[in-house]
């Protein structure tokens, strides 16, 4: 379908790009790689009256030492990513969970910030952000907030983002090169996680995060919590689908969601290396 007609605004700095979206309030939307948003608005499910467009902001595509921390500018596309050697050192499962992300030509386009900002909980990197307890910096008129991974997924398509608010950063923990596993089940290598499974250690704990168990991306606490206490892997991945809310589509039942929760998990914990 051809997507309803809008009004293009190119933003060429991030002041500009604010003042485009205080100007034209709930009838604008950001447009970063348009992977997510273009679709939307060719099924004319997003029919935004303004596309303030994103793409040329070329200082927010960075890939940085932030100390304790790799810092990961909102504009910068999985390409970028599963490419990048600090990150590869620092944070080996983003740089590799990117790579899995759809297609060459999507991770071309497609950023960081807008699969975090679009909060869709089939996307991959939201849940090993989750998991890595991820922190997410936003920039309004009245100024800069930091909001932490676990506070900032609010919804089915929903995060903490107002409308006239921009992601400007992503900070990512460092756990190191290894240690990590990323299990994704789909019927076609460039698609979406039918669910997926990613199992990071950091420092002496094991995290788990969930891909598609629900409107958000989701932490297994109680397959982390059975670990801590000495389960096997095929154990505490028995409680992978505890507290979630998978839904039922044309892919799979809400069951059979659990199932593959269990067994994806399982794997995560046994390939982690
Ligand atoms: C064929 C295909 C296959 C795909 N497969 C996968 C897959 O397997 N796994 C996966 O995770 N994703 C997949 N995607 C989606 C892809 O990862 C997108 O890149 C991502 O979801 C959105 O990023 P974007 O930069 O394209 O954002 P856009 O589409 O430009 O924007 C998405 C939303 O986020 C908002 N937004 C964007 N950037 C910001 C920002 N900095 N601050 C505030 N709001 C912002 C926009 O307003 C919009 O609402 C696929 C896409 C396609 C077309």
């Amino acid at each position: 379908m051809i997507p309803a007609s809008f009004e293009y605004v190119r933003a060429d700095s991030v002041d500009g790009l604010l003042g485009a979206l205080t100007e034209h309030g709930d009838e604008a939307k950001i447009l970063a790689g348009g992977m997510s948003l273009i679709p939307l608005m060719k099924f004319r499910l997003a029919v935004p009256s303004v596309l303030v467009d994103a793409g040329r902001l070329d200082d927010l595509r960075y890939i940085r030492d932030g100390g304790d921390h790799v810092a990961i500018g909102a504009l910068t596309r999985h390409r970028d990513l599963e490419t990048n050697d600090l990150l590869g050192a620092e944070c080996g499962v983003v740089r590799a969970v990117a790579a899995e992300v759809g297609d060459n030509q999507v991770r071309h386009r497609g950023t960081i910030g807008g699969s975090v900002a679009h909060g869709d909980s089939a996307s991959d990197l939201p849940a090993v952000l989750l998991a890595l307890d991820a922190d997410f910096v936003i920039r309004g008129a009245s100024g800069e907030r930091v909001v932490a991974a676990a506070d900032f997924f609010t919804g089915y398509f929903e995060t903490v983002i107002a409308p006239d608010e921009l992601l400007t950063e992503v900070r990512v923990p460092k756990s190191g090169p290894a240690g990590f596993s990323y299990q994704k089940f789909n019927r076609r290598a460039q698609d979406w996680a039918i669910v997926g499974s990613v199992a990071v250690r950091v420092g002496d704990s094991t995290r788990v995060g969930l891909v598609n168990m629900g409107p958000t991306p989701l932490r297994a606490r109680g397959v982390e919590m059975a670990l801590a206490e000495g389960a096997s892997a095929t154990d505490a991945a028995g409680a992978a689908a505890e507290g979630t809310e998978a839904s039922a589509d044309i892919n799979a039942t809400a069951e059979y969601r659990g199932h593959l929760a269990r067994v994806l998990t399982r794997r995560a914990l046994e390939a982690m290396v």
